[in-house]
């Protein structure tokens, strides 16, 4: 696996402290009482095991199935919410994890979707965000890092489902992507 990959981005080490950081601002910043957190499917994996290990309070962990990239390294546009069963937010406050944010039309829908279901506030958290203009204008309210606009993989981002795995956020050779 470390052969497909040109350059490490951002290293195991440089991930773990940066969220003890983000863990501390999230415990720090939401009110007291149990907090839902969404993990979006499968992208945030990694990085919500990772991040919600460190936030010392009591969580309700739901997760969600965003279909939007389509196995290639362009995005789509469309959004779509596969999964049979939403998860019940009405009056609750709301995390929500993603992996990355691109275009931002993902965090956008599901943000959107979540205040449709009835959820008091939602705030969003994503590992990375790319360093570009968006075509929906969302901020994550936690980030990271900021990062180029370029294909990356790793800590839970896949090229066609592989790389998840990765323990840092890398640069796939352009031998491996077709
Ligand atoms: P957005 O809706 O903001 O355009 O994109 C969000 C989704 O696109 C992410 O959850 C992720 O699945 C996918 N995505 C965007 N950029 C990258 C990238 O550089 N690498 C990988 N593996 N996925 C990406
Ligand atoms: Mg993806």
């Amino acid at each position: 696996m470390r052969n497909d990959i040109e350059r490490v981005l951002i290293d195991e080490a440089v991930i773990g402290k940066r969220l003890d950081a983000m863990a501390q601002d999230i415990e720090r910043d939401f009110p007291r009482g149990t907090l839902v957190v969404i993990i979006l499917l499968k992208g945030a994996l990694v990085f919500a095991a990772d991040l919600l290990r460190r936030v010392p309070r009591v969580l309700e962990i739901e997760t969600l199935n965003v279909a939007s990239y389509h196995g290639g390294t362009e995005s789509t546009g469309k959004v779509d919410f596969p999964d049979r069963h939403f998860p019940e937010v009405k009056g609750r406050h709301v995390l929500l994890l993603d992996d990355i944010l691109d275009t931002g039309r993902t965090l956008h829908a599901v943000t959107q979707r979540l205040i449709d279901e009835g959820a008091v506030a939602v705030h969003t958290a994503v590992l990375l965000a790319k360093d570009k203009i968006r075509a929906e204008e969302v901020a994550a309210d936690y980030v990271g890092f900021q990062i180029d606009d370029e294909f990356v993989v790793g800590y839970g981002l896949d090229y066609q489902g592989l790389y998840r795995n990765l323990p840092y956020v890398g640069v796939l050779k352009p031998s491996v992507v077709h």
